[in-house]
């Protein structure tokens, strides 16, 4: 039932890029702890610059907590995470640069309701980055057509659907230019009928050669889209292989009954 949505996305692979020499984020031997849990037990990722990366495993496996510590919403205790070739340590100016680089959308999209659809996108432009309002604006715009949804620029949130407002939510991240997208289940809080318009504008954003790292259970656009997918379970990275690798012959009996179950 989950893969249906995505099942007849267009994907136009020829346009997709790798850089095989650029990396965007290199986890080396990652653990992180909540307490005495261990949440995060030696992860070691890389992602190349142009890479789409689909992540996907049971709920409490540790993904969101991964998806996080790159974009230091959370800490990690052990290891060493790089993106974009700045170190996350406890630097706060550091952090502010690796943010600088990285868009973020969530399961819930968190748009500011008493904002404008306009205003949510131009914000943080103008107040972080000090970009005159008439350029956040149009720059605002530009995202807003790219996403389908160009003449709600001055409703509010509350006025737009679910699959619309995840759609502001990526343009939102986008005006601010990042060069990594990561995305925690974006479609996993919308009706099935709206899954498929955020997941076309996702596929957009991956024919133009952007770097994603997306935990989701869409599997048919993990099939379409993702240059590798990666299986968790525990706190551990468990099978990683391409998407046909990975749904045709997964290694693993925790893989196995993992696709039993969503598929
Ligand atoms: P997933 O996204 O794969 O569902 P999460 O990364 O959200 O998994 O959570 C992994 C595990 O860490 C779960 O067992 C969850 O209960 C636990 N966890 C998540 N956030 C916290 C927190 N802030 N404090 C303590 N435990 C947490
Ligand atoms: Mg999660």
């Amino acid at each position: 039932e989950n893969s249906v949505a995505g099942g007849d996305l267009e994907v136009d692979a020829s346009k997709m890029r790798v850089s095989q020499t650029e990396v965007a984020v290199q986890i080396t031997d990652m653990n992180k702890w909540y307490g005495d849990f261990q949440v995060l037990k030696d992860i070691n990722l890389t992602v190349m610059r142009g890479e789409r990366i689909v992540v996907c495993g049971p709920s409490g496996s540790g993904k969101s907590t991964m998806i996080r510590c790159i974009c230091r919403l959370e800490e990690h205790q052990k290891g060493r995470i790089i993106v974009d070739g700045k170190e996350l340590t406890s630097d706060l100016e550091k952090i502010d640069e690796v943010r600088r680089e990285v868009g973020m959308v969530f399961q819930h999209f968190n748009l500011f309701p008493h904002l404008t659809i306009l205003e949510n996108c131009t914000l943080a432009p103008i107040w972080v980055r000090k970009i005159p309002r008439k350029q956040a604006e149009e720059t605002a715009m530009h995202f807003l057509r790219r996403v389908k949804i160009p003449e709600q620029a001055h409703k509010y949130p509350g006025q737009l659907s679910g699959g619309q407002q995840q759609r502001v939510a990526i343009a939102r991240s986008l005006c601010m230019n990042p060069r990594i997208m990561l995305f925690d289940e974006p479609t996993s809080a919308l009706d099935p009928e709206m899954i498929k318009e955020v997941l076309e504008t996702m596929v957009g954003l991956a024919e133009e050669g952007m770097t994603m790292l997306c935990v989701t259970h869409e599997m048919g656009f993990a099939r379409k889209v993702a240059n590798r997918v990666i299986f968790m379970d525990k706190g551990q990275i468990v099978e990683e292989n391409t998407p046909r690798a990975f749904f045709d012959e997964p290694q693993h009996e925790r893989t196995r009954l993992f696709l039993s179950q969503i598929l």
